[in-house]
């Protein structure tokens, strides 16, 4: 990434005083995890760590139009926060204090740095948890999983952040404070700003606090670990389930590519046991025979499954689960994607997939959080080759025609970002698109916040 010149910044009148400008600093909040490398750095960055730095940064930046990047913990796989030349960005990683944990209301009040693992953490020693658990959640934050509504591996049964958050805390790009939503669990008044937030990926406001739902945590899981002989009978089997009306907490698949990759990085033998993988996970007191259940559904596909109620065993198996992406990239230069299709569609995408991969001669692991019909084909190329140009962007393009083919969405939990906005008009229409704008207007009308990203 080119250096910049910022001698103009320090020109700007009434520039917040913790704007950094040292090449280091800048190349810090370059880019996040997704693979894209902008060609230039940006300008500067003001690390905040009050909601006065926010509310001082945007009115400096609304008065001298300088467009600002929100950021979080930067390990989002969208180049959401992705900056460049001419460009600040506001990192919030600094702002990172559990303001209230209220277990009588099973509500947490939080600063948007708050790592998502340790807003997890905080309300187990109140016998509750937050349910939204990406595989980043050790080093990903709750402000930047309200930007892209993540989702993660509990979602298949408590549904993604957006069905844990109740109000936010918001500086507007004007720099004035505004409070939506509510801190009750029910509510209707006005229209639902938190919602409309929650997703917006850093492009209609800067989210300075948030109110977040917390859920009992449930006194019993069981877990299974199935095995197949092929991709298309695990996806045909995570179908199944759903409609037989099970409630697993957490259904992922991983393929062929990822099980070797899981194994070569930990030393695990799974891809011996097939070339494919259910992991599923019941909780609450009906656990065993909901698992016992789920296993008869998947026995019609599977080689061999088995279950467990051991919490070590149980983490192992969702450890590796959670190393799937990483392991992949020690194998390669890789892109992310997020499809989502409707889930009786799953065994259709994964054989979709397998067949543009034989067809462009690309390398595409898939790991799925089948549950809930999001899949994650990951592009893998060799390293130093790129992933946004070429056979392998081709690749990436003819997945996401896919995805809309079936009836599904470009991105299930990672956000359009910078990299999928190509794709975006196919899915909205014109017409979709066109309102989303004006909204984003009327949040920001000097559009300084994000531009280029998202819509
Ligand atoms: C190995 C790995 C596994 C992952 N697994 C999952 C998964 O299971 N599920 C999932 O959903 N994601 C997953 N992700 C993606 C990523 O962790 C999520 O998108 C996460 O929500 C990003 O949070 P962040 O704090 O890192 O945000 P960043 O990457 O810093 O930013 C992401 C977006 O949010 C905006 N933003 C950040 N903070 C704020 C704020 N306070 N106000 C307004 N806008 C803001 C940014 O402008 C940007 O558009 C994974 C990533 C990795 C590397």
């Amino acid at each position: 990434m080119a250096s910049t010149d910022t001698t103009h910044l320090a020109a700007l009148a009434g520039a917040p005083p913790s704007l950094r400008t040292a090449t280091a600093d800048r190349e810090a909040v370059a880019t996040d995890r997704s693979g894209h490398r902008p060609a230039t750095l940006p300008d500067g960055v003001v690390r905040a760590t009050s909601v006065a730095d926010v509310v001082d940064t945007l009115r400096w930046a609304s008065a001298h139009r300088v467009p600002v990047v929100p950021r979080g913990a930067g390990s989002g796989l969208a180049a959401g926060a992705s900056a460049h030349a001419g460009e600040v960005v506001l990192d919030l990683s600094g702002m990172d204090r559990i303001l209230e944990l209220r277990p009588a209301d099973q509500v947490a009040v939080t600063e948007p740095g708050v790592l998502t693992a340790d807003l997890d953490a905080a309300a187990h020693e109140h016998g509750l948890f937050y349910a939204p658990d990406p595989a980043s959640a050790a080093y990903c934050s709750i402000g930047g999983n309200i930007a892209t509504n993540a989702g993660g591996l509990r979602c298949a049964k408590y549904g993604v952040t957006r069905e844990s958050v109740l109000g936010l805390d918001l500086v507007l790009a004007d720099g004035r404070r505004v409070r939506t939503g509510r801190q009750t669990v029910k509510g209707v008044a006005g229209y639902d700003l938190t919602s409309l937030v929650v997703g917006s990926e850093g492009t209609l406001a800067v989210v300075v606090g948030a109110t977040v739902r917390l859920r009992p945590r449930p006194d019993v899981t069981a877990t299974l670990a199935a095995h197949f002989g092929d991709v298309g009978a695990a996806a045909a089997a995570a179908s199944a389930i759903t409609a037989a009306r099970l409630q697993p907490s957490v259904l992922e698949l991983l393929d062929e590519a990822t099980l070797v990759a899981v194994d070569a990085a930990r030393g695990t033998t799974l891809r011996a046991a097939g070339s494919a993988m259910l992991i599923a996970q019941c909780d609450g007191r009906g656990a065993r025979a909901d698992i016992e259940a789920l296993g008869e559904v998947v026995g019609r596909f599977a080689a061999h499954w088995r279950s467990t109620t051991d919490p070590v065993e149980a983490d192992e198996l969702l450890a590796a689960r959670r190393a799937g992406l990483p392991a992949l990239e020690r194998t390669g230069d890789v892109f992310i994607e997020d499809v989502a299709v409707p889930r009786s569609q799953l065994a259709a995408a994964v054989e979709g997939i397998a067949a543009i991969s034989a067809r462009t001669g690309v390398r595409i692991a898939t790991i799925a959080h089948a549950g809930d019909g999001n899949l994650h084909p990951i592009v893998v190329v060799p390293r130093g080759e790129s992933v946004t140009e070429g056979p392998a962007w081709e690749a990436a393009g003819a997945v996401f025609t896919l995805a809309l083919r079936l009836g599904g969405t470009l991105t299930g939990e990672h956000g359009v970002g910078l990299l999928k906005r190509a794709w975006l008009r196919d899915e909205l229409g014109d017409d979709s698109l066109a309102l989303q704008r004006s909204i984003k207007a009327a949040f920001d009308p000097l559009g300084i916040l994000n531009p280029g990203k998202a819509i």
